[in-house]
């Protein structure tokens, strides 16, 4: 990530990032952020709620591997790990060079997530629209970027349910009529499913809703 993002990220968020350049026998935040400029607004959500879920909080390896978004942190709980762990999923579907919606490519064994204009000519990159089925949500009357995002929410908090017994949560998903942002709200679940509804309503409110591109930095 470049300098200026870096160290925008560290004076927005002191606490957070405190070990930024800590000795590198403590800390893995002595690195930076290793990752492309197109995670920034991703990685700044994610910073936000952190720090307001909890003050104490503290990053210790932000970086990308095989594709997606690794953000480990002191502190977690059953929120910050939704957090976590769904800005992980999301990271997949978001390009680390541009910000603009992306697939997860492999290109000859080697994993990474770019949009079509950044993608290698030896990467299979599939369309979004054809590779994304968002019939299921088709209900909401969302455009296509909120409707992925949704979809998104639905099939993790799903697989948490399936894979790790967490309790069953139904999403009410719209577009607000007083500020047009999308609003999330949810029943059953728990603090876990919170930190996913957090991070995918607050990505949602940085992007267009149809196109995915990044409106608020
Ligand atoms: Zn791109």
């Amino acid at each position: 990530m470049r300098k200026e993002l870096d160290e925008q990220l560290c004076r927005k968020y002191p606490s957070l990032y405190r070990d930024r350049h800590g000795d590198m026998r403590r800390t893995l935040m002595c690195w930076g952020f290793s990752c492309g400029d197109g995670w920034y607004t991703l990685i700044d959500v994610i910073s936000e709620l952190l720090t307001k879920h909890n003050p104490q909080a503290h990053a210790m390896q932000v970086k990308e591997k095989s594709g997606s978004l690794c953000f480990y942190h002191h502190g977690c709980d059953d929120y910050s790990l939704g957090v976590q762990m769904t800005a992980e999923t999301l990271s997949q579907y978001i390009c680390e060079i541009c910000g603009a919606p992306a697939l997860l490519n492999n290109d000859g064994g080697w994993s990474s997530t770019r949009c079509k204009e950044h993608a290698s000519e030896y990467s299979v990159n599939d369309d979004l629209e054809e590779d994304i089925d968002i019939s299921s949500v088709a209900d909401l009357g969302l455009g296509a970027a909120w409707s992925r995002l949704a979809l998104i929410l639905k099939q993790s908090a799903d697989w948490h349910t399936e894979k790790n017994g967490r309790p069953a949560a139904a999403f009410f998903i719209n577009k607000s009529k007083t500020n047009g942002q999308l609003a999330i709200r949810f029943s059953g679940g728990d603090e876990m499913t919170a930190g996913m509804v957090d991070i995918i309503a607050g990505y949602a409110n940085r992007i267009d809703e149809r196109t995915g591109l990044i409106v608020i930095e």
